[in-house]
């Protein structure tokens, strides 16, 4: 039998966390059918010499609903390795809908989670209601990724509540309902069902999403219960902020968790591997852009706008507005609210992007060491380079906090939110960052450790059965990288939206290629045209 491929030579980690060895891989129809010293004959072959050969990895956080329609390959995570995600977190999900409700369900997704709505009228053929039928849809779409989908509370609640989702508590009737919807969305293949408190989501109304309004017990009074009385995998996001009232710190929440598990219970932290930021830049948002001052000159096209920044009457006029800026307070803010309705900067926390290392200088110490306002440092770094990026940290702003997450046994390394929050967060480069930062720099995971994070305990976690290791019989999704290379690149803003809106875009060094399902999806970063991605369905698919 000969092979359609086999990668030569490589040092393979496997995914199981056990030591690296030196073998080839031989692929044929998608799966890995023999590993070690392979002589079978093969169709192609990939030289795999002095890199290291692992699982394609897998992000169970992302909200990539409305993208796959109109991106092929699953931007900006086919970038860093990536070969499957999970989409519909939080709740969000553009299924199941009324034909009459897409529009609102599309300012919804653009309020809560920075998908322009113009890129969405332009990119979307939306022609389905329930979840089967946009299951379907996304089954027919050409993809360069594996894509798992939960049904979401707040697209559930709005299907069967109509306006009063967004009011009322569920009745009887209305739970039959959703229960019955969520029954089908299993049944034809959901990964399960997502849900959100966050206090960031809300309409563009400024109200709370459907899924906010649900009665808390609908969710967390529930939720030990449900883990213990299923068995089945409950997770939610597991982040420490120094934000708000009231500082939130990681510990309690793993707690939570270890005390569901030793109950019995199935229960996962979903972590990140670094700070979510909010992301500013003179392409994109600055903080100030939302003062009177500014309005007019950030209206402008790019040159102009650079040309008045030089002026020096207009540069002291737009220094001077900035002293009239809404002061911090204690509320909350997600990467919407801090780019849209944005606080005073706290300077001390606004870091200027020099490269992807977590050690950029902040606003507040270039003010102090070139003896200018921090306005003025901004705006002469970003006349400099107009990709020049900001980076205001929200969430797990310390490294401590995100590495003590990280070591926990239940916490998955995840959460990009890739898809969403296109121009005001980057997360999509976490696995890279993961590679580049915690193991090579930090030396705080062994690769073995953090490649077994990064895929198997994912894969076990939204229980993908055939994924995450390479194995005999496994499918053949699988990332060769160089092991003191591979890094996020930083990132800039492009306008290749559908519709021509404009995104975050950030790529990686190092990686070789990306195979997923036995065919090269990526070869040094370029995608080959493979569209070789698959819908997985949940355990309950039938
Ligand atoms: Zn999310």
């Amino acid at each position: 039998m000969a092979l359609d491929l086999i990668i030569r030579g490589g040092t393979v980690v496997d995914g199981s966390g056990k030591p690296r060895f030196s073998g080839d891989i031989g692929i044929k129809d998608g799966r890995i059918v023999e590993i070690g010293k392979v002589t079978t004959a093969a169709a192609r072959m990939l030289d795999a010499d002095g890199l290291i050969v692992s699982p394609g990895f897998i992000d169970g956080h992302t909200h990539m609903n409305a993208q796959v329609a109109w991106d092929p390959i699953g931007s900006c995570s086919c970038w860093h390795g990536v070969t499957s995600v999970v989409m519909g977190n939080c709740g969000f999900a553009l299924a199941p809908c009324k034909p009459e409700e897409r529009e609102w369900y599309a300012r919804c997704l653009s309020a809560v989670e920075d998908i322009p709505t113009e890129a969405m009228a332009a990119g979307i053929d939306w022609s389905w209601e329930t979840f089967p039928e946009y299951l379907a849809a996304v089954e027919r779409l050409p993809k360069a990724i594996n894509y798992g989908m939960y049904i979401g509370h707040s697209a559930l609640r709005m299907y069967v509540m109509g306006k009063r989702a967004l009011t009322e508590k569920a009745t009887d009737e209305d739970m039959t309902r959703m229960a019955r919807a969520v029954q089908q969305a299993l049944k034809v293949g959901a990964l399960g069902f997502s849900s959100s408190r966050a206090s960031t989501h809300l309409t563009p109304d400024d109200t709370p999403v459907a899924s906010r309004l649900a009665e808390w017990e609908e969710i967390l009074e529930r939720l030990r219960q449900v883990a213990l009385a299923t068995k089945r995998p409950i997770m939610f996001g597991v982040l420490a902020t120094k934000q708000g009232d009231d500082p939130t710190s990681w510990a309690y929440q793993t707690k939570y968790i270890d005390d569901t598990v030793a109950a019995g219970g199935r229960m996962f932290g979903q972590g990140t591997t670094r700070s979510i930021n909010a992301i500013f830049s003179l392409k994109s948002y600055l903080p100030f852009d939302v003062l009177p001052a500014w309005k007019p000159v950030r209206a402008l096209p790019l040159e102009e706008q650079k040309k008045r920044l030089r002026d020096p009457e207009v540069r002291r006029a737009l220094v001077a507005a900035e002293a009239a800026m809404k002061p911090r307070d204690k509320v909350f803010q997600g990467g919407g609210a801090a780019t849209t309705d944005p606080r005073k900067p706290d300077y001390a926390n606004l870091f200027a992007l020099k490269g992807v290392d977590w050690d950029d200088p902040s606003v507040e110490q270039l003010s102090k060491a070139r003896g200018q306002h921090p306005v003025e440092v901004m705006i002469d770094l970003s006349l400099a380079d107009d990709n020049q990026v900001y980076v205001q940290p929200l969430v797990n702003e310390s490294p401590d906090d995100v590495l003590g997450i990280l070591r926990h046994q239940r916490t998955l390394a995840t959460f990009s939110d890739s898809g969403a929050h296109v121009c005001q967060e980057m997360g999509s480069s976490l696995q890279t960052h993961f590679l580049s930062y915690w193991v090579r720099k930090r030396r705080a995971f062994t690769l073995e450790q953090a490649i077994k994070k990064l895929t198997h305990d994912n894969a076990v976690a939204w229980e993908m059965s055939g994924r995450g290791l390479l194995r005999e019989g496994y499918q053949a999704d699988i990332v060769l990288f160089e092991e003191e290379r591979i890094r996020p690149q930083l990132p800039t803003v492009e306008k290749d939206l559908p519709g021509g809106a404009r995104r975050l875009v950030q790529k990686a060094e190092g990686i070789r290629a990306t195979l997923v399902n036995g065919a090269v999806t990526f070869e040094n970063g370029e995608a080959t045209g493979a569209r070789s991605g698959a819908v997985l369905k949940g355990r309950l698919a039938s």
